[in-house]
């Protein structure tokens, strides 16, 4: 009995990994598909100096208008995406898509727009990430010091020894480092003094209980304190409400991001929303990184 339902298990167990795997190789072409035909969009998300609301840059962030499934966030479809091939393609079309954007805004009167790119570990194994990056922000004439990288602790994790030198590099040609999702891993504190970063980004988890959670608030105190020791520049991320925002004001947190100050937006409504013009809005391929 016992046996005959082990193997009824193992079959149904089978014929999951079998639709699954199936499922991943259609989502592989699809998305393959979908850079071809121009599918991916980029969304803004502004940041803000916290102490007076100024708008100082933005956040792109990847999304998909699905032919039928409408427009799908990073959630549905980046782990289909990350550890590819293809992910350096769909990243480098994002570095390109957004640092065009960043110039035209710049050239619009946010002479100081500064623009936040989350970047996939595959981009750096082409070994000539530097490069590109410099030939591609020099295409859409957009200074370095107005690129800001935006890396997980997962990918530094991964890619540990791929990716020092090629940052330090970028570091020193002006471009910013940013620490995504500061205070979430396990390895947060040795890795900030490894790697040469130039900005933490305060988690929104932490950010979300700021007002009601003593702990929380005592992290995000210790955490702006260690970035100031280190010189180092801090976003919050995930501010909701105003209450959430005056907390770090008064915890001397420079800069902030969340809907409070804005969701991310496509181009037309960023624009919009802060008087600019939009670049052309047709996708081109991406060059090869
Ligand atoms: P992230 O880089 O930490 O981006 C911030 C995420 O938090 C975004 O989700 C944003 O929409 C969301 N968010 C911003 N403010 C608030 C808030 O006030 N409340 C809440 N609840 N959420 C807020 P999104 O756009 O779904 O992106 C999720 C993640 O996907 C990003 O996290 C990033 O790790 C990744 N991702 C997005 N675009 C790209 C991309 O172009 N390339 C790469 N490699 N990864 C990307
Ligand atoms: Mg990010
Ligand atoms: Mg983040
Ligand atoms: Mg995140």
């Amino acid at each position: 009995q016992a046996k005959a339902e082990g193997r009824h298990c193992a079959r149904i167990y089978h014929a999951g990994l079998r639709a699954q795997a199936q499922g991943k190789v259609l989502r592989d072409t699809e998305l393959r598909l979908a850079l071809e035909r121009g599918e991916f969009e980029m969304f803004y998300q502004p940041q803000v100096r916290l102490a007076d609301g100024a708008l100082t840059g933005a956040e792109a962030l990847l999304r998909w208008r699905h032919p039928e499934q409408g427009l799908l966030t990073p959630e549905h479809f980046l782990s289909a995406l990350e550890g590819g091939l293809l992910s350096a393609r769909v990243g480098a079309w994002v570095i390109e898509t957004a640092c065009r954007q960043a110039a035209l805004w710049r050239a619009q009167g946010k002479a100081d727009f500064r623009i936040g790119v989350n970047i996939f570990g595959a981009q750096f194994r082409s070994g000539n990430l530097v490069e590109w990056v410099v030939r591609t922000c020099a295409a859409a004439g957009l200074p370095p010091e107005a690129l800001e990288l935006e890396i997980t602790e997962n990918i530094i994790l991964r890619h540990e020894d791929d990716i020092i030198a090629p940052l330090q590099e970028l570091r020193e040609l002006g471009v910013g480092v940013a620490f995504d999702d500061y205070g979430t891993g396990f390895a947060s504190l040795s890795m900030l003094t490894r790697f040469p970063v130039s900005r933490l980004k305060i988690d929104r988890s932490f950010t979300h209980s700021i007002c009601d959670n003593q702990a929380e608030a005592a992290v995000i105190h210790a955490v702006l304190a260690l970035a100031r020791s280190l010189h180092l520049k801090v976003t919050a991320e995930g501010i909701e409400s105003k209450a959430q925002a005056l907390a770090l004001v008064r915890e001397g947190c420079d800069e902030g991001q969340g809907y409070y100050f804005g969701r991310p937006m496509n181009a037309a409504a960023f624009a919009r929303t802060f008087n600019l013009g939009v670049a052309g809005a047709t996708a081109r391929q991406p060059s090869r990184l």
